[in-house]
């Protein structure tokens, strides 16, 4: 019997489905020891997306069409010689003196062959079930056609938008815990490179999908064209990439590797630089800070590693890594748990010189 008692002096117990709620309480503790239970939401919502689009022929488009286009995007030639190009690069100038094969590109080789055979189907439904549920629960947010305004300047609103969605979702993945627990794997490594990009949880694009918002609501006035996402993944890879480059006075519109670098600085906070492409979004929330000799040849990754990686264990065991890695978003938060690192105070006025 329970030894509260209320005002009345009756026993908690005395209430209906007191015991019931006791119960469901002890249940619910003996789960979270074992997995961490919000994680489970992100599956929920992908599972929900892959049936809807399924059950609604992915909206009319045909799946593996555009599966056969991404894959073309993700593998084709054109990206691979991109790849190649940026690794050469970054070997040339790096940031930071490594061997051609150090682990953490090992890893990320693995990453990217993850994301060329499974991610690649999994984003194309997330994104057309995403898109498909948005015209038929909400049609009133697409825009009609506005014949005055030409199609070019739909294009640069669709794409400036797009990348403000990806910051605020990123912001996101920094802000709420059971997301930064799916992103944490990218800020995990310790030899970026360009291939660090790909570096992710294959459920974090759920929270990427209001990414897609700009392009649905102007859908009839204008689509932004393959070739230039091409050219925006390219950026996104670049900036991973461990090369010593700032862009010069363009690296204060534009993400740079130096700029993206300080967002992945082992002893910094997480939440500054933020931006995908522009970084006008930090500069707007007060968020940026721009690169200086110090931050250039900065150390990457999380501190005190609460994640397994590849460059803690005594052999390079990548696939166990990869698996640990990929599950440890649904395992028990430690007492000891990092939490996402943020800055205590306006990172205005910090390091704001670029070198
Ligand atoms: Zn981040
Ligand atoms: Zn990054």
């Amino acid at each position: 019997m329970s030894l509260f008692l209320d005002a009345r002096g009756r026993s908690a117990d005395a209430y209906p489905g007191a015991a019931l709620a006791r119960e469901a309480r002890r249940v619910r503790r003996s789960i979270s020891s074992r997995v961490y239970l919000p994680a489970f939401s992100i599956v929920a919502i992908a599972i929900a997306l892959v049936a809807i689009g399924w059950s609604s022929h992915w909206g009319g488009a045909s799946f593996s069409e555009s599966l056969t286009s991404l894959k073309i995007v993700v593998i084709g030639p054109i990206t691979l010689v991109v790849l190649g190009v940026l690794l050469v690069v970054e070997r040339l100038h790096p940031a930071q003196r490594r061997p051609v094969f150090a682990r953490g590109y090992r890893q990320d080789l693995l990453y990217t062959i993850l994301n060329a055979t499974l991610v690649v189907p999994l984003g194309a439904a997330l994104a057309l079930s995403f898109a498909e549920v948005a015209r038929h629960s909400l049609p009133w947010v697409v825009v009609p056609r506005i014949g005055v305004v030409p199609r070019w300047a739909f294009v640069a609103a669709i794409f400036v938008a797009m990348d403000f969605c990806n910051w605020l979702a990123h912001f996101a993945n920094h802000r709420v815990r059971m997301l930064w627990r799916f992103h944490e794997l990218h800020h995990s490594q310790e030899d970026m490179s360009v291939l660090t990009v790909f570096r992710t949880h294959p459920l974090i694009h759920v929270s990427y999908l209001i990414a897609l918002i700009p392009g649905i609501v102007l859908l009839a006035n204008g689509a932004v064209p393959t070739t230039m996402l091409v050219v925006y993944a390219a950026v996104v890879a670049f900036e991973h990439s461990n090369t010593n480059l700032g862009f010069g006075p363009v690296g204060r519109v534009f993400v740079s590797p130096n700029y993206h670098r300080i967002h992945h600085q082992l002893d910094g906070p997480q939440d500054v630089n933020l931006g995908f492409a522009l970084t006008i979004w930090d500069q707007l929330f007060h968020r940026a800070v721009f690169p200086t000799a110090a931050t250039i040849r900065a150390d990457t990754g999380l501190p005190g590693r609460p994640l397994v990686v590849e460059q803690a264990t005594t052999r390079p065991r990548h696939v166990f890594v990869m698996l640990a890695q990929l599950v440890a978003p649904f395992r028990p938060v430690a007492d000891d748990a990092s939490a996402p690192r943020t800055s205590s105070r306006s990172p205005r006025g910090r390091g704001v010189v670029e070198s």
